[in-house]
């Protein structure tokens, strides 16, 4: 299946926009972890213990997880990209993504 140019240019802009979240989502799931260090040092750290970091760590990466498997899909054919973040090219369909 052939695309036009501003599809394939709007395929390149969606990757690049998910690549963003998903870093940022896995920025995000650092900060239990520094809830969990200070907590076991200094006792609740807002008042959660470090049990209570390892549960929301472990929400948090669950969510995550769900979240970049649905997101990290070809935006022209809807197939799993695989792990890799650095990927080139749709290993279903082919379409460019850099
Ligand atoms: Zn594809």
């Amino acid at each position: 299946m052939t695309h036009s140019v501003a599809e394939l240019a709007g395929f390149k802009a969606q990757i690049l926009r998910r690549r963003w979240i998903t870093s940022l989502a896995f920025l995000l799931i650092t900060f239990p972890l520094y809830g969990l260090l200070f907590s076991r040092r200094q006792g609740a750290v807002f008042g959660i213990g470090p049990g209570g970091w390892v549960a929301i760590w472990m929400a948090l990466a669950a969510g995550i997880a769900l979240l970049c498997f649905r997101l990290w899909r070809c935006p022209a054919c809807g197939g799993w990209l695989g792990q890799l973040s650095t990927i080139a090219v749709c290993p279903g369909c082919g379409v460019r993504l850099r």
